[in-house]
């Protein structure tokens, strides 16, 4: 299992700020490559100031599918239509209203 840091309520990567049926993914932060569920998980327990991916960095593995565990690059992502591509979960759409917290637009 790989580690997510930040105030994390179930095994599926939810947390105290997003705990939707849909809100299954993480994000490894550029500045600390550590996982957080959510940029407010990141803030309140990570004592830095968080920094977001360059484009050139999008082949990067750092999202977290926390159902079946499986790393996806930023590309890949971007490219899901909301769905993991291995276990076909259901991502939260809204997440891309913050997209500008997590990576360079
Ligand atoms: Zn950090
Ligand atoms: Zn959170
Ligand atoms: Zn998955």
């Amino acid at each position: 299992m790989i580690e997510v840091k930040g105030k994390v309520i179930d095994d599926q990567t939810r947390c105290e700020h997003y705990h939707s049926l849909l809100d299954v993914i993480a994000i490894k932060f550029k500045c600390c490559n550590e996982y957080y569920p959510c940029y407010e998980c990141h803030e309140e327990t990570a004592n830095h100031k968080s920094e977001v991916w360059k484009k050139d960095e999008w082949n990067t593995k750092v999202i977290l599918c926390g159902v079946c565990n499986t790393e996806l690059t930023i590309n890949e992502y971007f490219n899901s239509s909301n769905h993991c591509p291995h276990c076909n979960a259901a991502f939260n759409p809204n997440c891309s209203r913050h997209y500008h917290l997590y990576f360079e637009k």
